[in-house]
């Protein structure tokens, strides 16, 4: 699905398997957000391929936060140029739960080229401010492009919905605080790991008021 010119979605909707939701910044530099499952990693070549590419087209691979169904197929990239980059917290995270996680294992030996850190990330002309979001996991991050007030929300919130804090490390205070950060920023596009793109400025605000108003009271 296209949502900007230079910004594509590759929407999971199998009703059956979960996956997480792959998003592409076609811009002087490729970015690919949130591979996803390994297994499930023809959908995001499916979507490259509508649009004459391929994974040996991206430039940086960026992950939201390290579960399976979001970071397992960066190791389709660990021979080619793209450079993968991971949350330096949600490294830590993930190489300390590694023995009792199973599900985890097969991506734990992989190095990141880029430990995130909070702040700016320059990618080409392109910029994105790495949001630290703890509370799905702690360290998962979000990437906020001001240029075109898009919010990649990973698993975070989604479209009515929000991220659940029961796997390992996950924390309900640490969550409500990082969705009240993320309320506070101008944007007209959440691209969340899963379900569907809340799009416009009112329904995006309707959305964090919807989730204070109404899932805030189960964290
Ligand atoms: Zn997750």
């Amino acid at each position: 699905m296209k949502m900007l010119n230079n910004l594509h979605a590759f929407l999971w909707d199998h009703p059956m398997a979960n996956n997480c939701n792959t998003y592409l910044i076609d811009g002087e530099k490729r970015i690919l957000i949130d591979p996803g499952h390994y297994q499930f990693f023809s959908h995001v070549r499916d979507g490259l391929s509508a649009l004459s590419l391929t994974p040996e087209d991206m430039d940086m691979v960026l992950v939201t936060h390290g579960h399976p169904d979001h970071i397992e197929s960066v190791q389709v990239f660990s021979d080619m140029k793209a450079l993968v980059a991971v949350s330096q917290i949600e490294m830590d995270f993930i190489r300390k739960i590694a023995p009792h996680y199973g599900q985890v294992l097969g991506v734990v030996d992989f190095e990141p080229d880029i430990l995130l850190q909070e702040g700016e990330q320059e990618i080409g002309s392109i910029m994105l401010q790495i949001i630290p979001t703890p509370g799905h996991s702690p360290g998962s991050v979000c990437f906020y492009w001001p240029d075109e007030k898009v919010l990649f929300s990973g698993d975070v919130i989604f479209n009515g919905g929000i991220g659940r804090t029961d796997l390992p490390m996950g924390n309900g205070e640490e969550l409500k605080a990082s969705i009240r950060h993320l309320a506070a920023l101008d944007v007209e596009y959440i691209l969340s790991g899963h379900g569907e793109p809340v799009t416009g400025r009112q329904a995006v605000k309707r959305n964090f008021q919807e989730i204070e108003s109404f899932w805030f009271e189960y964290i």
